[in-house]
């Protein structure tokens, strides 16, 4: 048996990462699930919004899946989702976006896999704040180096990116690339703009793509990038980006294949891995049974691939297309007509699932 931590969140989490594990389990994968707590719930008995046995648990097993967590106000926590990602060097956020027949999308064809750095970039954190002390020695000293000079009253963010961390997440996409049996790798970047930035990230990919022979590579320019992506989505296969322009390209992508009720996710390092849906805690939704289990369940596949159960994620993601094709046993938000009274709750569009796993 494979231990698992399953963190259950809060708002619509226990729900949905209920029938998560009833799918999941209903492919027999051997998996030992350990549940484990955190989030707004939690908060009230143990004080902190994340347990010290969750983090045990976490490190402990290496693999998680999480359901949406709301990110508490006030409690000096920015967010248990950063600090986990932290806490676990989770470098590579993994972001599939495919069509699945019977979901409401413009598009009919698409299968492409987001590939975000997740640790550097202007999302480092490194910021300085207009007008304290720091910030106008940065100023001062910038100034003297440079033709160009910055203006005082500005706040600055800091962009760095490494060959180290160009490498791993480059070779982090290859790697999924050959795995996955996809056939491209696509580096997204603004090198024309940021030279020593972007421009380093291009030539580590270079490089990089050089020990992959099998797989084909390319490099596009983001503003490009964006525009193909609604022009012609299906030239592409794996994209592999830095943190800021990953971000907002996994929206653009989960936006072509009919949004959040679908769009699974993955943080992925070398020490381990945590799965979770892309949307949040739905707050509103809570214990109502009633919100759609989909993305969660998706991201039940990327643990399974990652677990290297590739037939049983196979059957989960074929039931998961088969009853969203069907369109009968489906939670509200995937019929034409959100107040169609044939909507089924969250654990009844489980069992379907389950009913087709088992044929
Ligand atoms: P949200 O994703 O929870 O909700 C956005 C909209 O989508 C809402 O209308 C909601 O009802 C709907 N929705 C979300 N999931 C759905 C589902 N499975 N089925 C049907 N409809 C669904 O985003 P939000 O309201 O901005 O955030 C709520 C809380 O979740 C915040 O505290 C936020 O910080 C947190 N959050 C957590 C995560 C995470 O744990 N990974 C991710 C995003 C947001």
């Amino acid at each position: 048996m494979i231990n698992v931590t399953l963190i259950t969140g809060d708002g619509i989490g226990p729900q949905i990462a209920e029938a998560t594990r009833r799918c999941v389990d209903a492919t027999n994968p051997g998996i030992n699930w350990e549940l484990a707590q955190a989030g707004v719930d939690i908060m009230e008995k143990a004080g902190t919004p994340l347990p010290k046995e969750t983090i045990d648990s976490v490190r402990k097993n290496g693999v998680a899946l999480k359901a949406p967590i709301t990110t508490p106000v006030g409690t000096g926590f920015r967010s248990i989702n950063v600090f986990l990602r932290q806490q676990l060097e989770l470098y590579a956020c993994l972001r599939p976006c495919k069509s699945y027949k019977g979901v409401r999308s413009r598009y009919s064809d698409i299968d492409l896999v987001v590939v975000r750095e997740n640790t550097e970039d202007l999302y480092a954190g490194i910021e300085f704040e207009k007008g304290k002390d720091d910030t106008t020695e940065l100023i001062n000293w910038l100034n003297k180096h440079n033709e160009r000079k910055i203006r005082d009253d500005s706040g600055i963010s800091i962009k760095p990116i490494s060959v180290a961390g160009t490498q791993k997440i480059v070779r982090f996409a290859f790697e999924y690339a050959r795995k996955q049996k996809r056939k491209k790798v696509t580096s997204v970047h603004k090198a024309n703009i940021m030279k020593f930035s972007d421009g380093l990230w291009l030539d580590v990919s270079r490089e990089v793509a050089k020990e992959y022979p099998d797989i084909e590579f390319e490099d596009r320019i983001v503003d490009n990038m964006c525009m193909q992506l609604i022009q012609k989505p299906e030239l592409y296969d794996v994209l592999v980006l830095p943190n800021l322009y990953g971000d907002i390209l996994s929206d653009l992508c989960a936006g072509l294949v009919g949004g959040l009720g679908v769009a699974p996710g993955a943080n992925i390092g070398d020490k381990g891995a945590i799965f979770e849906a892309t949307h949040g805690s739905a707050p509103k939704y809570a214990g109502q049974n009633k919100v759609n289990p989909c993305a969660l369940i998706l991201s039940g596949v990327l643990l399974l691939q990652y677990l290297d159960k590739q037939e049983e994620a196979k059957m989960l993601e074929q039931a998961v297309a088969d009853v969203i094709a069907e369109g009968k046993y489906v939670t509200y938000d995937m019929k034409p007509d959100r107040n169609d009274p044939t909507a089924v709750g969250t654990s009844e569009m489980a069992d379907a699932i389950i009913e087709k796993i088992k044929g």
